[in-house]
């Protein structure tokens, strides 16, 4: 190798050149996280050999943290002190790496034209002559790191090598954008982007690949009350407040736990190589401690939580673990939350029966077994019924004629809830279109689940249905749910806005008891309120209950949307919702949900509701 010049070229320069940078790619651009590293040594050690010098080097640029860190050497050198001066540079430190911070275009420094270079380098490796040919390596507007091939004495560089160091300077670059993308695509599938813990699929592997005979327990956490700090306050705080939680249980556990986030504001903690009554301890600890209030804001907050215990060697299976944590979950909220149950053998009955459920479900599908059932909604001051909203029923061979609310929940778990969601899409519009010629006006009410309401096609779904039926778009309205909402509401929003575009009307179902904020439904296309009838139950008798009313009614009024009180069961709730503004009311009171032919029957007359205007008051 010669000291002053390149070899002399056996072929043409530029063939030379271009079938290096070829090798170089090829090794570079299929490389992965694992085998990063040892293509990038192998690439500068093809460097060095191919120009001859002494030194190849490559840095990569910390841009935030402002430093040069070392990530390839060739070749390695044979002592390297410790801590090693040449590892992490911060830019600030020296002129040479603060030049390569935005450095843009290639640079050669050939003997004595830099004399701090020469000191520098004669310091650290006992030689006085030196060339550096220096390549930024350069991403968008950024430089990302910088390739470097040092000569010990005097080496000179043709223009066409350094546009080839040119090149194969954006293939690292490019290699280091990809693996970061990858980085980030494998963060986003395993971590939540709100706390940045293992998500859901991540502790799910953690727990498969954990060897049966190991101990293992799981918890499984939710907040207590949740949805009173994003109704009082706004969505910012509830995300503050379940970061804060994270970073608690992350405090409150040892390294080897894993904590992760199962969905809103559920957590779960993978606990491995402890007994289980040691565990059941640590459980009924975080139960106390976690009720300590948190600083959120500049306020001072605080939820209890409830807690889900199970351990692998009761269920003798890994697979059953967060199942079974969160049946014992479910145990912990019914006797009254703020408390940690541990699962036993006589919940897993429970868990059976869901199961169960949704196999039955499938069959239930395929066999025809569902209908709907129609509930009228009536006019509280003529009692004449505006409209019916359509309720799922399940014919069950054995159990006979069973409302929604004793499958639906099981139903959204297993996403069954979209087919239910078809066929009930279909039937509801049909049977309006019966109606259509003796109560033209008549309007379906139909029930969207989250999951229905997520999907990119129901609008065209919905329009395909109503010209197949005949049906005019503003005789549908949707209920659906502030939950189903705003739980993705940057989408829901736009698929609502569709919705509302074509003509569909939107009812927000059980309004009072979801999480929304007053602001946020300002911005949602609804048009109807339907006040649920937990509050329309304590109407006139309890002040918490009249008050959400009230709040219900003005807060309508106030976007130009109507109300619908449900739940309806005793005359006097008819009398206070009258004089409070509510129009339209349904209930018990007036007409249970009922099937297709008996409803025919009701629709044609008024129902008869109490007087109006009672002036001596109601009983
Ligand atoms: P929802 O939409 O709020 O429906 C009202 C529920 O309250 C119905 O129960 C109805 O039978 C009951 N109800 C009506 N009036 C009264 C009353 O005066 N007193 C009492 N105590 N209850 C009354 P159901 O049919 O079991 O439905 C439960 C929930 O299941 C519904 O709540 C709705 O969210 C969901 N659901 C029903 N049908 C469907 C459907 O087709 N698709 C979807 N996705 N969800 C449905
Ligand atoms: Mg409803
Ligand atoms: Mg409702």
């Amino acid at each position: 190798m010669s000291d002053a010049t390149p070899p002399e070229p056996i072929e043409d320069e530029a063939t030379r050149l271009a079938s290096l940078i070829t090798e170089i790619a090829t090794e570079l651009m299929g490389v992965g996280h694992g085998d990063a590293q040892a293509a990038t040594d192998l690439s500068l050690q093809r460097l060095r050999h191919f120009f001859g010098v002494t030194h190849v080097f490559l840095r990569r640029h910390d841009l935030l943290r402002r430093v040069s860190i070392l990530v390839g050497d060739e070749p390695p050198r044979e002592v390297i002190p410790d801590p090693d001066p040449l590892y992490e540079v911060p830019f600030d430190s020296d002129p040479v790496f603060a030049a390569s911070e935005h450095m843009k275009e290639p640079m050669v420094v050939y003997p004595e034209q830099s004399e701090d270079l020469d000191k520098r380098l004669e310091e650290a490796s006992g030689q006085p002559q030196i060339t550096v040919a220096s390549v930024p390596l350069v991403r968008g507007p950024d430089t990302v790191g910088a390739l470097g091939l040092v000569h010990y004495g005097m080496r000179f560089w043709s223009d066409p090598e350094i546009r080839a160091l040119t090149a194969i300077a954006t293939l690292f670059a490019q290699m280091w954008a990809r693996l970061d993308a990858e980085q980030q695509v494998i963060r986003q599938a395993y971590y939540d982007s709100l706390t940045d813990l293992p998500n859901r699929s991540r502790l799910v592997e953690d727990i498969d690949r954990l060897p049966s005979e190991r101990r293992a327990s799981l918890l499984v956490l939710d907040i207590d009350n949740m949805k009173v700090i994003n109704d009082g306050l706004d969505f910012e705080a509830g995300n503050n407040f379940i970061r804060a939680t994270a970073d608690r249980l992350r405090q409150a556990t040892r390294p080897d736990d894993v904590v992760a986030r199962l969905q809103g504001d559920q957590f779960a903690i993978l606990i491995r190589d402890l007994p289980p009554d040691h565990v059941d301890g640590i459980a009924l600890r975080l139960v106390t401690d976690l009720a300590a209030a948190l600083d959120i804001d500049g306020l001072s907050l605080a939820r209890s939580i409830s807690i889900g215990v199970a351990h692998n060697s009761v269920s003798d299976s890994n697979g059953d673990l967060i199942t079974e944590a969160q049946a014992a979950l479910h145990q912990a909220k019914l006797r009254g939350k703020k408390r940690a149950v541990t699962f036993d053998a006589t919940m897993r009955s429970e868990v059976l029966e869901r199961f169960e459920t949704e196999l039955e479900l499938r069959r239930a599908l395929d066999n025809d077994e569902l209908t709907l059932h129609y509930q009228p909604e009536v006019d509280l001051e003529t009692g004449r019924i505006l409209a019916v909203e359509s309720l799922v029923r399940w014919n069950h061979p054995t159990r006979g004629l069973l409302s929604a609310g004793a499958f639906i929940e099981t139903a959204e778990q297993s996403g069954l809830v979209v087919e239910i969601g078809d066929f009930v899409l279909r039937e509801a519009i049909r049977q309006l279109s019966v109606w259509s010629a003796d109560h033209p006006e008549l309007e379906m009410w139909i029930n969207i689940s989250p999951a229905q309401l997520m999907s990119r096609d129901l609008p065209e779904q919905i329009g395909e249905l109503l010209t197949e039926f005949g049906v005019e778009p503003y005789r549908i309205c949707l209920e659906v749910t502030e939950h189903s909402v705003l739980d993705d509401i940057q989408f829901t929003k736009g698929t609502l806005r569709t919705l509302r575009e074509s003509g569909l009307k939107l009812a927000l179902d059980d309004f009072g008891t979801g999480y929304s904020s007053m602001k946020q439904l300002k911005n949602l296309p609804i048009t109807t309120l339907k006040i649920d009838r937990t509050f329309v139950s304590g109407v006139g008798t309890s002040e918490y209950d009249s008050a959400i009313v009230d709040a219900a009614i003005t807060l309508a009024e106030a976007f130009g949307l109507t109300t619908v009180a449900e739940g309806i069961e005793q005359p006097e709730q008819i009398t206070e919702l009258r004089s409070r503004g509510c129009r339209v009311g349904q209930g018990f009171y007036m007409a249970r949900p009922a099937d297709a032919e008996t409803v025919t029957g009701l629709l044609p007359n008024p129902i008869e509701l109490p007087e109006l205007a009672t002036l001596n008051g109601a009983g």
